[in-house]
């Protein structure tokens, strides 16, 4: 059991009786000065503030740490993650701030430019790729 809500309800009723008593104001404005003196903060909504301000890439966020990614590219790599909804183009994983984003023209011609031919992919999964390219 809560000891200090228990006590600070009897402290409120003690209160509320008072109040009662040596004002003659009805239940309903006795109720309204018992809510100033006593601002009710519930124990739940002290435990949500606190967690609030830990975001980590660990607690599922991934779409959240991903956008923030793509704000650290530019141009050509940016449109593509959004294109791509921010999910490597090779292994299908989202993105996190683990890991470096890769742009990765998908013909070997880093002249082509053609959005047909761009993909973004994890720097392991672009060393993948062209590992398996040059095995071929
Ligand atoms: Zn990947
Ligand atoms: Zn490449």
């Amino acid at each position: 059991m809560d000891g200090s809500r228990f006590s600070l309800y009897h402290l409120q009723n003690r209160a509320y009786k008072v109040f009662n008593k040596e004002t003659k104001q009805d239940r309903h404005s006795s109720k309204k000065l018992l809510d100033r003196a006593f601002p009710a903060v519930s124990y739940s909504e002290n435990k949500h503030v606190n967690v609030k301000g830990n975001k980590s890439p660990f607690d599922g966020d991934l779409t959240y740490w991903s956008e923030r990614n793509s704000k650290l590219y530019d141009g050509e790599t940016s449109k593509v993650l959004k294109r791509q909804n921010h999910t490597c183009g090779h292994c299908g994983l989202k993105f996190t701030s683990e890991e470096r984003v890769h742009l990765h023209h998908i013909d070997g011609n880093h002249n082509n430019w053609k959005t047909k031919n761009l993909i973004v992919i994890h720097q392991s999964c672009h060393q993948y790729v062209h590992m398996s390219k040059n095995a071929s």
